[in-house]
Formats: C-alpha cells, structure tokens, sequence
C-alpha cells in the first residue's frame, strides 16, 4: 500500500506509539535482552575460552554433554516452580512468578539450590558502580581464579564440598575440576569439569566434526543412485 506522504505525517502525529518500538521487537524484548546478557557474561568471564567451551554443549558435537545441559535446564524449572531454589540479587528480593521478572539471567551451579539472579541495571545509585554484565562476570572470574583446580583435599576436604566434578564423562573422573558454563536462554548452567573430562568431550567433539565432514563431503560430491536414500 502507497501512502501519501502528508497522510503518513499526519497518522504518526496522531498515533505516535504507531513508531514505537514494538515490545515484540528484538531490541525491546527483555527475554532477548537476557539471553545476549547471558552470553555477554561468560564472554566476559572465560574470554575466548567461552567459544571454544561452546563446543562441549553443541549438540552437533558432544551430544551427551548438550543432552545433559537440556536435561539439567528442565530440572531447573522443576525445582523452581517447586519452590527449592533461593535467589541472590545483590539487590530487592526476586520473584520468579511476577511477569516484569522474565527478563532476568538465571545462573544456576547445577545440582544445588544456589541462584544468581541478574537483572538489567544501570548506575542509579552511588553505590552501584559496575553494569550488572560486569558485575557478575567479575565475581565469576573471581571463582574461576581462586577455585579452578583447587585441590581442597590437601586441606583435609573428604568431598561434597561441591568442588569436585559432575561432569562424569569417565569412570576416571579426577577429583580437581575447573568451572564450565553453558546456556539454555536466560539460563546459565554452571558445571565443574575435571581434566579427564574435558580431555574425553574433547574426544568426542573431535570425532563427530570428523564425521560431520565426511557426510558434508558425501552430500556435496557423491550422486546417490535412485531409490538408495
Ligand atoms: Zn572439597
Ligand atoms: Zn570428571
């Protein structure tokens, strides 16, 4: 439909909300928002390390570990709609049931009831100084310096502590693990990963690309003879 351009003037006048960004619009989208705080979070913390821990969750490439995460995101739900996890904002307390919360970013330490909730936020107040990107990303790293690898047994830890690994790739699985992090959404699942582990998802991940290619190479070169599909 051609509009006259005088008649476009005078409808935008009168309907001024008709320019506005739409809430269904990517840019105003608080779930969106979320999910690109998610990600801009581990980028934060792990640096290039994030691509590269992607790969373990991708389930072109280590299906087991991308099947856990979906597995793990729907425990997460279970648990919260069963009122067992608590939430800390550093901020008002968290509601997971009220509609102006869905725009938050869940960080959950799988297997515990520990969440951290982050919300969008800016400098409103004197004490708030960092962007809640940053914020967070700051106290995970700081987790990753001081815990990664932390052999608490040297301090007489006997486990549980919740150091160890849960990754579980291997019956070999070490006690000193390393944080890992993917996301489902809005959500960020946090795992701890052993050497052992990783080294077998790495495995994993190297023959399935392996794979990946030849049947890209079989598509791409072969003729497949009728009926043969
Ligand atoms: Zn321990
Ligand atoms: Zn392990």
């Amino acid at each position: 439909m051609t509009l006259d351009p005088q008649r476009r003037h005078q409808l935008l006048k009168k309907f001024p909300a008709l320019s506005n960004v739409r809430p269904m619009d990517p840019r105003a989208n608080t779930q969106v928002r979320a999910i690109e705080r998610a990600q801009q979070i581990m980028s934060k913390t792990w640096l290039n390390l994030a691509m590269g821990d992607g790969v373990f969750f991708d389930p072109a490439r280590v299906p087991p570990l991308a099947r856990r995460a979906d597995a793990d995101a729907a425990e997460f739900h279970r648990r919260a709609a069963k009122g067992r996890l608590r939430y800390n904002t550093w901020d008002t307390d968290y509601d997971p049931d009220d509609p102006a919360e869905q725009g938050v970013v869940r960080i959950w330490a799988v297997g515990t009831d520990h969440v951290d909730i982050v919300r969008d936020r800016w400098h409103d107040a004197p004490t708030r100084r960092l962007s809640t990107v940053s914020f967070s990303a700051g106290s995970l790293a700081h987790k990753v310096d001081t815990l990664d690898y932390w052999d608490c047994r040297r301090y007489g830890c006997e486990g549980n502590c919740g150091l160890e690994c849960n990754i579980q790739l291997t019956p070999a699985c070490d006690t000193t693990a390393r944080l890992l992090a993917t996301d489902r959404g809005t959500l960020i699942l946090l795992y701890r990963c052993c050497w052992s582990c990783e080294e077998v998802a790495g495995k994993i991940a190297a023959e399935t690309y392996k794979t990946n290619v030849q049947i890209a190479h079989l598509e791409a070169v072969e003729v497949w003879p009728p009926g043969s599909l």
